[in-house]
């Protein structure tokens, strides 16, 4: 929805500038009005239609919510208070699968090509067509290590320091407005702590030893998500997706989900596919083709220090939208525009 209006903000303001320039002082006023409505419009519909999103959404919960409790009760009594066992299922199994299944239909695309109603949705058009299968093995390797010798015995840490301070295998589950405020403020968190992280990780000194390593890919795919050097694993990819939960001592089946939509959402933004209804993958990417743009995971802080500058002059901004159509943007928004042909 941000990634959408961000699209479509600037044709427009440039036009209500031109629109300003010919009307001088006197039409200055008016269209301050005007865009003061408009905006003042534009915010009260936009807060109606979130409330009646929560109101469908806490009636479903509502409704739903026995439901998850009943089921939550079950899986508890399986694991018979052995809550190590529970926790690694929820933090390491279930999110792991996730995140594996997932790029084994990528892969599939990344070294056949096909199916082509996926890969016609390449960013970078001309790479991985087919993927290197050497180079795929590579990663593929690296992640797993990073997955069994580094994740593991994090979430092991995550789990003791959790015990400590609370009860993250408790009997009764969060109530739906916890676990959304819980997921807000973990994404929050995860941008801040991976965006200086980021950017620490690519000062000169630094960069050659550690970050350079997950920059061999310069048209990523899914799985090079996890493809780093273990101290990069550590601080970057871990670090920020651990804080929220331990900070906030989350139940497990906020910490299960939270790194189950983490790890698909750092999949999806380096996949190297802009598909139909997928979260824009266009940042990153922009990162990967770019090195010095683009650090963060929501672009927030991005705005805020400038570091997306560059990218805002580029086909690939315009692009960075919630496609809504079958057509590739690479189609509808052609890197050479139609009428300088
Ligand atoms: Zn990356
Ligand atoms: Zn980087």
């Amino acid at each position: 929805m941000k990634s959408s209006m961000q699209g479509q903000v600037s044709p427009s303001s440039d036009a209500g500038d031109n629109i300003l320039r010919q009307q001088g002082s006197g039409g200055l006023w008016d269209s301050v009005k005007k865009a003061a409505f408009i905006i003042g419009s534009g915010i009260f519909f936009l807060a109606a239609f979130l409330n009646s999103v929560t109101w469908h959404l806490q009636r479903f919960w509502g409704a739903s919510g026995d439901f998850w409790q009943t089921q939550w009760t079950k899986i508890h009594h399986l694991f018979g208070g052995n809550e190590w066992a529970l926790f690694f299922v929820g933090t390491m199994i279930v999110p792991t699968a996730s995140f594996w299944l997932f790029n084994a239909l990528l892969m599939v695309a990344d070294s056949t090509g096909k199916p082509s109603f996926i890969t016609r949705y390449r960013i970078q058009v001309d790479k991985n067509n087919p993927v290197d299968p050497e180079k795929l093995r590579q990663a593929v390797k690296t992640v797993l290590f990073n997955q069994v010798f580094l994740s593991m015995p994090m979430v092991w840490l995550a789990f003791l320091v959790m015990k400590w301070r609370g009860d993250p295998c408790g009997p009764e589950l969060p109530t739906f407005h916890w676990l959304l405020a819980e997921m807000a403020i973990c994404g929050l968190l995860e941008e801040v702590l991976f965006y200086y992280s980021h950017r620490l990780f690519h000062h000169p000194a630094i960069y050659k030893h550690i970050h350079k390593k997950h920059h061999e890919w310069t048209a990523p795919i899914g799985v090079v998500s996890l493809y780093a050097h273990p101290v990069e694993h550590v601080l970057s990819n871990m670090l920020p997706a651990l804080i929220g939960p331990v900070l906030l001592g989350s139940h497990l089946a906020t910490t299960s989900m939270w790194f189950t939509i983490a790890l698909l959402v750092t999949t999806v933004s380096h996949c190297g596919y802009h598909l139909p209804l997928l979260p824009s993958p266009e940042f990153h990417d922009f990162h990967h083709l770019k090195f010095n743009q683009c650090y963060g995971v929501l672009g927030v802080l991005d705005r805020l220090h400038g570091t997306d500058a560059v990218f805002k002059q580029t086909k690939a901004y315009e692009r960075h939208v919630l496609l809504l159509s079958l057509t590739p943007l690479t189609e509808s928004i052609p890197d050479t525009p139609k009428k300088l042909q």
